[in-house]
């Protein structure tokens, strides 16, 4: 895995469970509200570097690893046993590591919890590792609607897969959440709707506001003032998704 960051504790990037946090280099969205600039933007390498491979379906090539050695965390996770309950493994995208399987496996043998946290450009890496049991815990982002997804998109062509990906978790996820981080542009009240259309009946919505004092991978994006979304502005979006998924929170 080529990893971009370690977090020992966390007591809510995973529900109900105390974890440790792992972040993976690389993404093949471009949010321009994305927090995580350094690990979305990934270090692209020179034709002949080393690609993602793996799966065949992700096409980022990633520089080594110059974030925490993957060793050192198999090591701090077998002297934790007992004290920390699961490992969320977040980005970046996670899906687009060739060896997120070998990684989810060892740490599954070790005893603990796991939590993915995908853009869902991967239905059949998540396909894979729910057949295996190896996802306690999904958590999937929806960006907006099928009408603006090309606008966060390196290639609009995944837009399928995001598709493929929300009608898999629902069928198969043992336990998840999709959530959306709130920006204009790609979050109204009509879009809210479509995207209550994309998953109609889902087991549980999060909506949380965009910060806006944070890195971002488009600092002019933080510049705009009507990107920024108040509190009744949350509200009207969560009572537009409300009628499709009851289980709707702002977080
Ligand atoms: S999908 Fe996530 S990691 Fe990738 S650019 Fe968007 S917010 Fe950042």
């Amino acid at each position: 895995m080529y990893l971009g960051g370690f977090q020992k504790n966390s007591l809510i990037d995973f529900p109900g469970t105390i974890a440790c946090v792992v972040f993976t280099r690389g993404c093949n969205f471009t949010c321009p509200y994305c927090h995580n600039p350094d690990l979305a933007a990934g270090s692209a390498v020179p034709a002949g570097g080393r690609s993602s491979g793996g799966s065949g379906l992700n096409q980022l090539d990633l520089s080594p690893c110059d974030g925490p050695d993957q060793e050192e965390i198999f090591a701090f996770l077998e002297k934790r046993k007992g004290m920390i309950e699961g490992v969320a493994v977040t980005g970046g995208e996670p899906t687009l590591q060739p060896d997120l399987t070998d990684f989810l496996q060892t740490v599954r043998q070790m005893g603990y919890k796991i939590k993915l946290d995908t853009n869902g450009t991967a239905p059949r890496v998540l396909d894979a590792l729910f057949d295996q049991g190896l996802v306690d815990y999904l958590a999937m982002d929806i960006k907006t609607d099928t009408d603006h997804y090309p606008m966060v998109m390196k290639n609009p062509g995944h837009l399928d897969r995001v598709m493929e990906s929300i009608s898999l978790i629902m069928k198969k996820a043992p336990a998840y959440e999709f959530r959306t981080t709130c920006a204009k542009p790609f979050l109204t009240p009509a879009i809210m709707k479509n995207i209550g259309k994309m998953i109609q009946g889902a087991a549980s919505y999060v909506l949380q506001p965009c910060s806006r004092n944070m890195d971002m991978l488009d600092p002019d994006f933080a510049a705009v003032d009507d990107h920024f979304l108040n509190v009744g502005d949350m509200e009207a979006l969560k009572a537009a998704i409300l009628p499709f998924v009851r289980n709707t929170r702002i977080r």
